[in-house]
């Protein structure tokens, strides 16, 4: 092994220091190819990412995104689409009709993040902000909503500098409040499929943390899951902490609850549909010696296809209740199980779709550049778009944003990545801006070519 080790290194330096002697670059190198849209956007970058250094500097939270949306509208008006601002809370409609033929969808979502930026970049968020139930908390793009909006700004000039190459209607939308899985369901409530053409496809993509910046993935069938919140409200009897028998303890009931839990997905579900079912808080009590009243539980439950998430909620009413029987709480003390209304539904990429979509892709860029990637557990509230119309053709898809190096150094285990909403979260963001945008002007001329 290491004679071949040592060839390999002969063989990969010499032509370097050849080019290093003459000046140029290697004879056997085969020069970039580059689309006609990939160079308009070479020759855009320098402001597009002066765009994304400012949307990244002024994030705005859940449903108070004002100003981005104002600052987007602005442009998109310059670029003749007729727009509608505020449907929806802050979400803007941009329409631009060419002629007869299908009419797509493009949506890329406006909100930051409630996390405190880390990063460290020249260009980092200072903003704070307060949270829909008053928290003070400080403001971060750490979803790459930022690198969403940037690249659906350059698709739009790139579309409507080409109206001789598609026909059909554009039916660009900003949407909120996605983070808050509100955003799209506040839209579709506000008319969006009967004030402005109905869509017959819909298209968007999502950065990633966990692939190298500027791939594609893209993941037919189920993409993104079910995302639950769930609370329950343990009851028990309180009292002194040295008379446990004059009580019933709701921390050893919760605690029991929290264990039978786990044998909801590891006992009783399919190992081939994958579900989650995670306790992330587990509140009780003030003193060392008071056994308190009440305990709270709160839950996010994972699935894909609406019978599981069903069967999941159902399984928790059912152990949260035998479990306080069993306990001998009285009747009128059993445990409370609600389902918050914060529901994203799962993202569903019809697969007849998706292939002829990635078939685009693959013709497109150079091999190896799009991939298909396994389902996540994480939520988007995309999936509504489509489960509003079934007939509409729906399509989400990712962009890497993790540097290549970094990428190298964390499969050799010398780096663990940061994920999506962590305050490290920095994606390569020009490059996932040009790979995105290119992506969307493809896949929006083939869906809208002209015959
Ligand atoms: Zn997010
Ligand atoms: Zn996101």
């Amino acid at each position: 092994m290491r004679h071949v080790l040592a060839a390999v290194l002969a063989a990969v330096s010499l032509p370097s220091i050849a080019g290093a002697q003459t000046a140029a670059p290697p004879a056997s190198a085969p020069a970039p190819r580059q689309s006609e849209i990939g160079a308009a956007i070479v020759g855009d970058m320098d402001g597009l990412m002066a765009l994304y250094r400012d949307l990244h500097a002024n994030p705005e939270l859940s449903g108070q995104e004002v100003n981005t949306a104002g600052k987007l509208a602005r442009r998109l008006r310059a670029m003749k689409f007729d727009v509608t601002e505020k449907v929806g809370g802050t979400g803007v409609v941009a329409v631009m009709k060419n002629g007869s033929g299908p009419v797509l969808l493009i949506r890329a979502d406006m909100d930051g993040l409630p996390v405190t930026e880390q990063t460290g970049l020249a260009f980092a968020s200072k903003v704070r902000a307060k949270t829909a139930e008053g928290v003070d908390t400080g403001v971060m793009h750490a979803c790459g909503h930022d690198t969403h909006m940037t690249a659906f700004i350059e698709t739009a000039k790139l579309l409507s500098a080409r109206k001789d190459q598609w026909k059909g209607t554009l039916v660009m939308i900003l949407q909120p409040a996605e983070e808050t899985g509100k955003g799209a369901r506040a839209m579709l409530e506000d008319g969006l499929y009967n004030r402005f053409p109905r869509p017959t496809h819909a298209i968007a993509f999502h950065d990633a943390a966990n692939l190298e910046a500027g791939k594609i993935g893209y993941t037919p069938g189920y993409a993104l899951a079910n995302v639950d919140s769930v609370d329950i409200v343990v009851k028990g009897v309180g009292g002194h902490g040295a008379y446990p028998q004059a009580t019933k303890d709701p921390i050893v009931l919760g605690a029991r609850i929290v264990t039978t839990l786990q044998t909801l997905v590891s006992r009783e579900q399919d190992p081939q549909d994958p579900a989650v079912v995670t306790v992330g808080s587990f509140q009780a009590g003030t003193k060392h010696n008071i056994i308190p009243d009440e305990a709270k539980l709160q839950l996010t439950v994972r699935s894909y296809s609406d019978e599981t998430r069903a069967k999941l909620i159902k399984g928790i009413e059912r152990i949260a209740r035998g479990e306080a029987i069993a306990a001998g709480i009285p009747d009128d003390r059993m445990p409370a199980v609600s389902v918050q209304d914060e529901f994203t539904p799962s993202t569903y990429n019809p697969p007849e779709f998706a292939e002829k979509m990635a078939a685009v892709l693959r013709g497109h860029f150079p091999q190896g550049q799009v991939v298909k990637t396994p389902a996540v557990m994480g939520g988007e509230d995309f999936g509504r778009y489509y489960r509003a119309d079934k007939s509409i053709a729906s399509f989400i898809f990712w962009v890497g944003g993790v540097p290549a190096d970094q990428m190298a150094k964390a499969a050799a285990g010398q780096l663990s990545l940061p994920s999506l909403h962590s305050p490290f979260w920095a994606p390569e963001a020009d490059k996932v801006v040009a790979s995105a945008s290119e992506a969307m002007t493809v896949l929006a001329l083939d869906i809208l070519k002209r015959d």
